[in-house]
């Protein structure tokens, strides 16, 4: 997994937490992890009962087939966010802070202004906080996640690394505790794995989804030291759920990915 050098603010800062969907290489996902996993907590926050809004950035997403992948999109929050892929983050409630089901609570176009052909994630971090300030976003409460989607041609810059070159999608936190992920559009072979866009996208979504749900703060969630988040353990290894390609997760108490 890539460091980010560009994010090293502080000396005592070693390494930014992973929270990024590394792209599919075989070799990798064949390669046992150099140390047993197992997350542990760090007392920060957690997403009980996420409150996911969709944000598609680029007037491209009004015009079709992209109109009808994001329709696809929000199907799949609406079914995922109350499904058995939510219970089986139960095992990672501690006392008095339950993780259940969340739910999809609206969804936006912006097209104003256009995302251009490369974003940096500052960029789109002042997005957010300008769409909620205006209203056009819902204000941040401490289950709110922002989950953003780029149209194909969009390059994400995130710290010294792109999408399609380093990642496949990312979550992050910044401000008041705003919680936020970025999905780019799967238009490399590093980032569909192989599957249908559809597929690939619904896959690194539900990794980054339970990754923000129990690590919203990266690192200050459930992480391990040495493997990441909890997506980041079992990456690409995809099953299925009802109609949807998603990732597995690492469990605890089994312990392996689920
Ligand atoms: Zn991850």
């Amino acid at each position: 997994m890539p460091s980010n050098p560009g994010q090293k603010k502080s000396p005592q800062v070693l390494k930014h937490p992973i929270r990024i969907v590394p792209l599919h290489r075989p070799e990798a996902v064949a390669a046992a992890p150099a140390a047993a996993p197992h997350l542990t907590y760090r007392n920060g926050p957690l997403l009980t009962a996420v409150q996911v809004f969709t944000v598609f950035w680029g007037s491209a997403w009004k015009q079709a087939p992209n109109s009808g992948l994001l329709t696809q999109v929000n199907q799949f929050f609406d079914y995922i966010l109350t499904s058995q892929l939510i219970d089986q983050l139960g095992e990672y409630s501690i006392p008095g802070r339950a993780i259940g089901h969340g739910s999809r609570i609206g969804t936006t176009v912006l097209t104003s202004p256009a995302p251009g052909t490369s974003v940096q994630d500052s960029a789109i971090q002042q997005l957010l906080q300008q769409e909620i300030d205006s209203g056009t976003l819902p204000a941040t409460n401490p289950n709110t996640l922002y989950f953003l989607f780029l149209p194909d041609g969009v390059t994400v810059i995130q710290g010294n690394s792109a999408s399609c070159q380093a990642f496949c999608g990312y979550h992050d936190s910044f401000g008041n505790n705003v919680y936020y992920a970025v999905m780019p559009y799967p238009g490399c072979s590093g980032c569909t794995g192989g599957l249908a866009v559809f597929n690939a996208l619904t896959s690194t979504t539900s990794h980054e989804l339970c990754e923000a749900i129990t690590d919203p703060i990266p690192g200050q969630g459930w992480y391990d030291d040495n493997n990441g988040e909890i997506g980041d353990i079992c990456a690409w290894k995809t099953r299925t759920l009802g109609n949807y390609t998603i990732q597995l997760e690492w469990s605890n108490q089994t312990p392996a990915c689920v």
